[in-house]
């Protein structure tokens, strides 16, 4: 089979050939269809996270069938759609696993961090990171829903927001372009915050009834203008941005954090004691919270914007990616 692996920090992608994995214990064997590009793909790719080995297949947002099961494994048969994303298993035995928090264990295993991931032709991977994938939804339009999907997905429907309530979105990439999908769907009023007026067609088109321009004037104003905002999620990776982000925040309400950054926030106590208002970091979730994204996202039409690159071209579409010139999600095809 052919597989695109990293096998050094910072080391480029290269095609290889490699024998089909064998399944172990409590693992499946998925035939890959698509795998998404996410921006997280550059911690492989640059060895950014602290032991990852090498050579490793990235790749967390992944869509397949499931091809052979090894010993133990009773949830999956041959044939099955799947998708595997970035939480990649859990050891039912520490802490936060015995009270069924499964996406906080302290020996996460992660998607084509600790194993290989979707840029292959067929991978492994743990039983209980397999989500079923419901047939109405092409895999090239499921994968980047198995990280960026669940990621908005989640965190919207867990953050305390009721039917009605203000929910900003700062951000239309990736991330953003889903979350206005989600905020409108699950009956938010919908505020995007973009920069440039030429995004406005964009963001309504997604489905926000708002938006505000944060290149022509503060967005916090323009939050306080609307009556503040309940939740913001806050998705572009820009952490000066989100700090200014605070003011637009309702009383009791939060800023969400899923946009991954490694610049400290900048907000004093005082931003938030007055109005009781909360920040808040969300990770994706579990192969379940998967499925609940997946179902909801066929249910409702909530849909990546995606380009297609064949896996043999990853690199070109990890460079699109990286590049920030994707419109939004790239995915990569097998053959
Ligand atoms: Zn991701
Ligand atoms: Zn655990």
């Amino acid at each position: 089979m052919i597989a695109v692996q990293i096998s050094k920090a910072g080391g480029n992608f290269e095609v290889v050939e490699r024998p089909i994995p064998e399944p172990g214990r409590g693992q499946v064997r998925i035939k890959v269809d698509a795998c998404g590009v996410c921006h997280s793909d550059v911690l492989v790719k640059e060895g950014m996270w602290p032991g990852i080995q090498y050579p490793r297949v990235p790749g967390h947002e992944i869509a397949g069938r499931v091809d052979k099961i090894g010993p133990d494994v009773t949830l999956w048969k041959p044939g099955q759609r799947v998708g595997v994303g970035w939480h990649g298993g859990h050891c039912f035995e520490c802490e936060p696993c015995r009270r069924g928090d499964f996406v906080l264990c302290q020996r996460e295993k992660i998607t084509a961090i600790h194993f290989d991931g979707g840029y292959q032709e067929d991978m492994v991977a743990p039983a209980e990171a397999v989500a079923s994938l419901p047939d109405d939804l092409p895999a090239d339009q499921a994968a980047p829903l198995l990280c960026a999907g669940i990621t908005v997905y989640n965190s919207l429907r867990n953050s305390g927001a009721r039917g009605g309530d203000l929910v900003a979105v700062q951000g239309i990439g990736g991330l953003g372009h889903l979350g206005i999908q989600y905020a409108r769907q699950m009956g938010f009023r919908t505020v995007a915050i973009g920069r440039g007026a030429d995004k406005q067609g964009l963001a309504k088109k997604l489905g926000a009834h708002e938006y505000i321009d944060g290149a022509a004037g503060s967005p916090a104003e323009g939050l306080q203008r609307l009556g503040g905002a309940k939740v913001i999620l806050a998705t572009a990776p820009d952490s000066k941005a989100m700090s200014a982000l605070i003011d637009g925040v309702a009383p009791n309400g939060k800023l969400l954090i899923v946009g991954a950054g490694f610049e400290p926030l900048s907000i004093t106590p005082l931003q938030l004691i007055g109005g009781r208002k909360a920040i808040q970091g969300w990770p994706s979730g579990t192969a379940r919270d998967s499925e609940d994204t997946l179902l909801y996202s066929a249910l409702t039409g909530v849909r990546p914007m995606i380009e297609r690159y064949p896996l043999e071209k990853a690199a070109e579409g990890y460079q699109q990616m990286i590049g920030g010139k994707a419109r939004f999600r790239v995915v990569l095809t097998m053959s």
